[in-house]
């Protein structure tokens, strides 16, 4: 086919949707232009900027008929800050794009009828983060520090981010300006140089507890006590202060040793009325408030009497496994990662619980082995990464047949998929409840209820 536009068109058209970009996109006869920055229903005026033999790329010249939803964002970054990609949407809107958005997914790629309910959303879409990770680098005349362009490696030099923690936007802004006094020389990614990589700041919600993170590139830090000082001046209810230490030319943040420079080594921080404890480098949910809006909803989904036998696979750190452990008779936990299944078995502990069990490997290995030990469930939940369930997993399930499975998804595309897989295996999705856990992003996790059918 060739394509109906060329570059350098000026046309004005309709956009029916967004991508997972939060791109806007029209059909020119068919043909998807991609056009950052418009909002579905709105009348454009565009130029053509780039043609390809399946799609195009377009910019806005002109706003003809705006959305009813849009807004003006209230981040000065947002426009280059790749962290956000809806501040222009208001949260309204937000939510009920991501509801259809999940309904189009089901019925496109799951053929999935089951009721998508609308999406829950937070009271309070802002400053919601529990975790930030700012990279810092030396600029022209001073150290710099934010985040990340959309897929680049280039920083946005940040005073403050409307999502975030009012302490991260204290070492964003403050704990930047002192770095040339304390003579710490940010990393530059190109010559690896220097010493200062990222600080992370992690926070406990309820416990207020604030854990900082210096990732440097080597052990030997001179700087570090002046560092401590420095920070406990900043951020008063600071309870911790680690250094992690990454030698290494990579774009994974952390390294391998971590060492405490001051304080304790965790923070703590509840859900509900759980308690977990959190380290440096391990895996907790970012938006603590929807993270118990979600977990609700997969306890409620499990319908939990006192009686059942649950198996929660990919249990990272046990969040939804404690969770459970409550209402159920018994809770086995399956997670890849060793260090999460410890931290998961000392957090059961540090809660009390004795009707739990957990074990590290995959999913689809360990839980087989478990059926064919007589450890069976009346409940599965399953919470996968983003690529969703592995197949010889939903094989075992449609084996077993659990009464009940709750899966819990951040990609909606993965759960079409597997819910379909599911179906023909013997099941009914009876509903799907999207919560919302990234406001202003275009992310949204969606649990789902399927029940034997008859
Ligand atoms: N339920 C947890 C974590 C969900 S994230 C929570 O809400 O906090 C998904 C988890 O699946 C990650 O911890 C990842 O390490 C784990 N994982 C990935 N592949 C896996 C596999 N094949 N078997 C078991 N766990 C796996």
């Amino acid at each position: 086919m060739t394509a109906p536009v060329m570059k350098n068109d000026r046309l004005t058209v309709t956009i029916e949707d967004l991508t997972h970009d939060g791109n806007g996109v029209a059909k020119v006869d068919g043909y998807p232009l991609f056009i950052a920055g418009a909002l579905p229903q709105e009348l454009v005026q565009v130029h053509v900027l780039k043609v390809l033999k399946n799609y195009g790329f377009a910019k806005v010249l002109e706003i003809l008929e705006p959305s009813a939803d849009r807004v003006i964002a209230p981040c000065d970054y947002f426009v280059q800050c790749g962290g956000c990609q809806l501040q222009h949407l208001s949260y309204e809107g937000q939510l009920k794009w991501k509801q259809r958005m999940v309904e189009n997914v089901m019925k496109r790629l799951g053929k999935i009828d089951a009721p998508v309910l609308p999406v829950k959303g937070m009271d309070e879409p802002w400053h919601y983060r529990n975790k930030s990770q700012i990279p810092f680098a030396q600029g022209e005349i001073a150290p710099i520090a934010g985040f990340y362009k959309t897929k680049s490696h280039t920083i946005v030099d940040m005073e403050r981010c409307l999502i975030q923690t009012a302490e991260a936007d204290v070492i964003m802004a403050d704990f930047k300006r002192e770095l040339t006094a304390l003579g710490i020389r940010p990393y530059n990614e190109e010559a690896h140089k220097g010493m200062l990589r990222h600080v992370v700041i992690r926070k406990g919600r309820t416990t207020n507890e604030v854990m900082v993170v210096v990732v440097t590139t080597a052990r030997k830090f001179p700087q570090a006590e002046a560092t401590v000082a420095k920070i406990r001046e900043l951020v008063p209810n600071v309870t911790s202060i680690v250094q992690n230490i990454n030698p290494n030319k990579t774009n994974v943040i952390f390294g391998d040793e971590t060492v405490t420079l001051w304080g304790k080594d965790v923070i703590e921080d509840t859900i509900g009325d759980v308690r977990f404890e959190i380290s440096a480098r391990s895996f907790y949910q970012v938006n603590p408030i929807q993270t118990e809006v979600l977990y609700k909803q997969a306890l409620d989904y499990a319908q939990l009497t006192g009686n059942e036998r649950v198996i929660d696979a990919y249990c990272g750190i046990g969040t939804i496994s404690l969770f459970l452990a409550k209402k159920a008779k018994h809770v086995m936990g399956v997670e890849i990662v060793p260090q999460a299944i410890e931290d998961a078995k000392r957090n059961a502990e540090l809660n009390g619980f004795t009707n739990t069990y957990f074990e590290a490997g995959p999913a689809e290995e360990i839980i087989p082995r478990w059926y064919k030990e007589g450890k069976e469930a009346d409940v599965l939940v399953v919470d996968p990464p983003r690529k969703g369930c592995d197949e010889a997993l939903l094989n075992t399930i449609i084996e077993q047949k659990p009464k009940r499975v709750v899966y819990v998804s951040c990609n909606p595309a993965t759960l079409a998929r597997d819910l379909r897989i599911l179906e023909d295996g013997g099941y009914q999705t009876q509903e799907i409840q999207p919560v919302d856990m990234f406001p202003h992003s275009t992310h949204c996790e969606a649990v789902a209820l399927l029940e034997l059918a008859l």
